[in-house]
This record gives structure tokens, sequence and C-alpha cells, in this order.
């Protein structure tokens, strides 16, 4: 596989882990590695739209995480973990990212 695009998954893991451990906070496409090289050209390449087939993380743990935020912590200036359905929000998309980190490795080559 590319391996432009496997350090920017790697980068997007890290910053799961971060936000998981409560020491990282989530600024969407401005501080998404995958986002930073794919989000112009509408997600095309990005191996989350590859795989799920849908452009802008949807149908991904993600959106799941970000409606949460907007409904529940909308009054926080920082899309983190404020709670603990935020913590298994951002596990879930943790986990995500992971499997597909195995699945388009297994894809690519
Ligand atoms: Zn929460």
């Amino acid at each position: 596989m590319n391996k432009q695009v496997l350090k920017a998954l790697n980068l997007s893991i890290e910053k799961w882990e971060r936000i998981v451990k409560g020491d990282g906070v989530d600024r969407g496409e401005d501080d998404c590695a995958l986002c930073n090289m794919f989000i112009k050209g509408n997600c095309r390449g990005c191996p989350v739209s590859e795989v799920i087939g849908y452009w802008g993380c949807n149908n991904t743990p993600y959106e799941n995480w970000t409606s949460h935020q907007n409904l529940k912590h909308w009054l926080e200036d920082e899309k983190k973990v404020h709670c603990s359905e935020c913590k298994d929000l951002a596990t879930k998309e943790l986990e995500f990212l992971k499997d597909l980190r195995v699945e388009y490795e297994s894809n690519i080559k």
C-alpha cells in the first residue's frame, strides 16, 4: 500500500489513542492527517471512504461521536472525552481505524 497513506492512517490512529486516554481533542478535519491528504478531493483515495463506500466519514463510528458531542456537549468548547459515553464512542472510532488498517493493508497488496 501507499506509504504516505499508511503514515496518515497511523497518525489518525495516534490522534484517537490520545483522545481515548483523555489527552487529546478532536478538531475534525483540521487535525486529521487523512483529511489533510484527501478532503480537498472529496475523500477520493482515503482508506476510510474506500473501505466504507461513503465520503466524509459517514456511516462510520465518527458519525456517532460527532452527533453525541453536538447533542450532549454543545456547551463545551472542545470535542473530547467529557463522559463515559464519549469514551466508549472514541474507543469505537479507534478500533474502527485499527481494523481499517488491517483491512486496507490486505486489500491494497
Ligand atoms: Zn459524552
